[in-house]
């Protein structure tokens, strides 16, 4: 019988733990090729776009970089290596298909209207080859859901409410025991770039790119340090390491799957201590799984003027104002030692992007898109559903109840700055 040949793409699943597909396509081929191609968004070099073009910043950059090395370097461990496409069109990977004579060809489910609508191209152009599509990047599948998902609530309270009721969190998968042979001889990538940046020029910073620091974040903020234990009462910090998990970086890779996040939180619950603050982690996921079905439904519209909502809120495009903004020189002091802090560390609290969001809409009066996009190419975690989501959230055009969220920047420096620490040491 004709040997089955796999071909595993990785795109925002750079992991080998809890990985449904390439566990479902290693489990029953007899050669495996794993693939990772610079998309759209990741693919850049420097020496051919100008600089203004450049579509992600370098803190994202280094950490996607980090991520390929580690998960190469896991691959080795099982004699598979990782091939890199330096090409953001379909037209590498489905010469490597043709010319390996793939037979199977599997990828991780994502809600991105961009990796959704590849994969649909890649079934309409090799309708031969056997698909395997399976969900690691959320904690539950469609199918579970107590609606159709055509009929996702448009708020998150309701649709929280619903799925803790009535469904339960996908199982993990067994970790993967042995892989098959490479199809191909080695393969060595010598130096990938994005951005001008290179794997051999990778930075360490204290988000380290890749499954194996997903792995030690978890471990320290739940079993070292017990963190997890006051998250709820410490999770409006503006800076440090300690006040929240600081795990969305990897998350937005798919260096972890959220469900190893939320049974480790189970198994913490059962051994240690369960509380608000251990409950408040899952109720973050729930935000983000809320993102993702809501990206999946509205697809392109998230990144429309008038957004889910499809109302249009007066607003300017004034690249002055817009780049005070960026650079953090708006003269609101909380808001600007935020801009200086995402562009320092490609990282920014929770409680900063609401502010600097809500000061950007409000005060600036500013397109909100804008605003977003200076997100997608600062932040070291950006998450397409997340950050678009959240903007129109702020912007009054999403999946708001209220309708409008204005915060007095003032009022809030008081509160989550009351000695002034976090605004002088980025003001200085
Ligand atoms: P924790 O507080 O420890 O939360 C744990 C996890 O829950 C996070 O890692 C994240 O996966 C999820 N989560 C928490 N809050 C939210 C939220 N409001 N929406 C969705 N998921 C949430 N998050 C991203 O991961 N990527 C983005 O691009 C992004 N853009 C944002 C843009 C704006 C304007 C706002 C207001 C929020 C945005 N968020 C985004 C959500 C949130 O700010 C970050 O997830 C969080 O600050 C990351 O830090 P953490 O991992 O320590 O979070």
């Amino acid at each position: 019988m004709k040997n089955k040949i796999g071909l595993h793409w990785f795109r925002k699943d750079l992991r080998l733990n809890d990985n449904p597909s390439l566990s479902l396509l290693t489990s029953h081929v007899d050669e495996l090729v794993c693939v990772y191609s610079l998309d759209e968004i990741t693919v850049l070099d420097s020496t051919i776009l100008p600089s203004n073009n450049e579509i992600i910043g370098k803190h994202r950059a280094n950490f996607i970089l980090q991520a390929i090395i580690d998960l190469d370097s896991s691959l080795q461990q099982f004699g598979q290596q990782l091939i890199v496409l330096h090409n953001n069109s379909l037209a590498p990977l489905l010469n490597l298909i043709d010319s390996l004579g793939v037979t199977d060809i599997s990828a991780e489910w994502y809600c991105g209207v961009n990796e959704q609508y590849q994969w649909r191209q890649l079934q309409s152009m090799r309708p031969q080859l056997n698909f395997i599509q399976e969900n690691g990047s959320t904690l539950f599948k469609a199918s579970q859901f107590p609606f159709s998902i055509d009929n996702l609530p448009t708020t998150f309270s309701p649709f929280r409410k619903k799925v803790e009721k009535y469904c339960e969190v996908l199982a993990l998968e067994e970790p993967i025991k042995t892989m098959p042979p490479s199809g191909i001889g080695p393969v060595r990538f010598e130096s990938i770039k994005i951005n001008g940046l290179s794997t051999s020029q990778s930075h360490y910073t204290a988000l380290e790119g890749g499954e194996t620091g997903a792995w030690q974040q978890l471990k320290y903020y739940l079993w070292d340090t017990d963190l997890i234990a006051t998250y709820k009462t410490t999770r409006n910090g503006l800076d440090g390491w300690g006040f929240s998990s600081k795990l969305s970086a990897w998350l937005a890779q798919g260096c972890i799957s959220p469900k190893r996040i939320y049974y480790e939180l189970i198994k913490y619950e059962a051994e240690r201590t369960k509380n608000e603050s251990t409950y408040w982690l899952f109720f973050e996921l729930l935000w983000r799984e809320f993102f993702h079905w809501n990206h999946f439904i509205h697809q392109a519209t998230l990144f429309s003027a008038g957004g889910v909502q499809g109302v249009i809120k007066a607003s300017r495009v004034d690249l002055k104002t817009i780049q005070s903004w960026q650079t953090g020189h708006t003269g609101y002091p909380i808001v600007d030692a935020c801009m200086r802090q995402l562009l320092n560390t490609g990282f920014m609290s929770n409680r900063g992007r609401q502010l600097v969001a809500s000061c950007f809409v409000h005060e600036l009066g500013q397109d909100w898109r804008y605003g977003a996009r200076h997100f997608e190419y600062q932040l070291v975690d950006f998450d397409v559903a997340s950050n678009w989501g959240n903007w129109q959230y702020l912007a009054g055009v999403g999946a708001d109840p209220r309708g409008h969220r204005q915060f007095n920047l003032e009022k809030q420096a008081e509160v989550y700055d009351p000695h002034k620490n976090f605004m002088a040491d980025w003001l200085t």
